[in-house]
This record gives structure tokens, sequence and C-alpha cells, in this order.
């Protein structure tokens, strides 16, 4: 089914499924790539735009949708942030590029968020033409055969790793999840020691995160105090 016309469910970003930049990708029947950052963006980082940035520009991707986990199932043992928040935060981080674009898809679905589901909306959604690609780090790849549903996820996408500080050795990681059944593609990006946790204890602290997060996104974080008990600076 082509993506072009169909309108319904809403994931109320005006009216969007997956979402207003790229919910007609392919309808013209020629080949596209959509990548998709998958994340919970608590707070979305440098790290994130940097690794959906090197991936669209190696592997030619039309455009990267940050799909924003609501409740991801890998962290019900922690608090996290409201959705809409996070929403916020990655349509700020994401404003300047018109390669790249947000998705409501996940926040609208009711439960725990699984990848398996979001695929397969995804896959219904578009035209067959419409290559879905997941981008991801090394310290996600490493859990992903463990993953809700992990035998559609594997078939339903193929996977762009991206190397992580702390996480050592991504090419055997890569080597195992290729024979656990996944298509997994290494990309070659700088390692950038960014994640959301650094960022929330920093600001727990009271230390300056300029610079790990764009600014309207620092902004945003100092205006709704998120993440601190005390004053933060940006
Ligand atoms: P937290 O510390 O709260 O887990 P995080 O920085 O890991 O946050 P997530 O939203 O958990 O961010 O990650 C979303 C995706 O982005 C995951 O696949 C993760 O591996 C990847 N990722 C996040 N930061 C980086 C980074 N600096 N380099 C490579 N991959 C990253
Ligand atoms: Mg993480």
């Amino acid at each position: 089914m082509g993506g072009g016309a169909r309108r319904a469910p809403s994931c109320g970003f005006a009216g969007a499924v997956v979402s207003e930049r790229f919910d007609g990708l392919g309808a013209d029947g020629a080949p596209a790539r959509l990548g998709i950052m998958g994340g919970t963006f608590d707070p979305v980082h440098l790290g994130h735009l940097a690794c959906a940035e090197m991936a669209r520009d190696a592997f030619q991707l039309d455009g990267v949708v940050f799909m924003v986990a609501a409740r991801p199932s890998l962290k019900q043992q922690q608090a996290v942030s409201g959705v809409d928040a996070r929403l916020d935060m990655c349509r700020l981080a994401i404003a300047d590029n018109p390669a790249f674009d947000v998705s409501a898809l996940e926040a609208q679905r009711p439960g725990i968020t699984y990848t398996a589901d979001t695929l397969r909306a995804l896959r219904a959604h578009y035209p067959a033409n419409v290559e879905l690609s997941f981008i991801i780090g090394a310290d996600s790849l490493e859990t992903l055969p463990s993953w809700h549903d992990a035998a559609a996820v594997a078939a339903l996408a193929r996977f762009l790793c991206v190397a992580r500080p702390g996480t050592p050795d991504a090419e055997a990681r890569a080597r195992a999840a290729r024979a656990d059944g996944f298509a997994v593609d290494l990309l070659d990006a700088p390692l950038l020691d960014i994640s959301s946790s650094e960022i929330r204890r920093r600001v727990r602290a009271g230390q300056s995160i300029r610079y790990l997060a764009p600014l309207a996104v620092c902004d945003y974080i100092a205006a709704r105090g998120l993440y601190a008990e005390r004053e933060r600076r940006c």
C-alpha cells in the first residue's frame, strides 16, 4: 500500500501517521530508504544527532525519523521523563535539518513500547520500495537478540550500528547479531562519549551541558527544570 494517501490513525503531528515530512516517502514507486533512530531521548543529545547524520550520509538514506519510545521495554525499572517533553526536545533538536523528522507513532500506542510493533506499523504504512534501516548504538546492538519478538525485528529492518565509547569490539557484536539472523552494517563514525545519563547527572550536579546537546534543548531543560533539584547552568 502506498504511504502518501494514508492518513489514519493520526499520531497527533498534524495528522501524520509516521511523521509529517516522511509519510509520503516512496509513494512515487521509486526506491527509497528511511532511517529510524530509535531511543528514549531523555534528553536527545549530539551523540544521537551525529549517529543519525553519519548513517544518513553513509547509507544514502532519504531521511531519518527520530522514533521516541513512550515506555521503553528495557527501561521499565527506571524513571523516564514524560514522552511529550522528550518529543518536544527532539523537535527542537532536528528543526534545522530537513533530512530529519520526529515521530510520535510510539507515543500514541498504549502499553510497553516494542520495536517489533513499530517496525510492523512502518512496514504497513510504507510501500515495499521503501527500505527500513534501524540506526543503533553498539551498546543496544548487544541486547538486540533478546528484544521482544526478535525474529520479527530481524525480518523487518536492517541495522546500522554506530560504535560507542564504553562498548568495546563493535565488530564482534555485529558478527554475533548476524549469527542470530540480523542484517547489520557497521558505520564508520567518530566515537562520541555523550550519553543522556551523563547529561542528566550533570544537570543534577549543577554542571553545564552546553555543547553536549543542541542549545535549544539545553534551554528547554533549563526552562522546565528537567533533571534538576537545584539551579542548573546550560
Ligand atoms: P541513556 O544514558 O539514558 O541510556 P543514551 O544516551 O544511551 O541514554 P538512548 O535514548 O538510550 O540514549 O539511545 C538511543 C540510541 O542511540 C541507542 O541505540 C544508543 O545506543 C544510541 N546512542 C546514544 N548515544 C550514542 C553515542 N554517543 N554514540 C553511539 N550511539 C549512541
Ligand atoms: Mg541508552
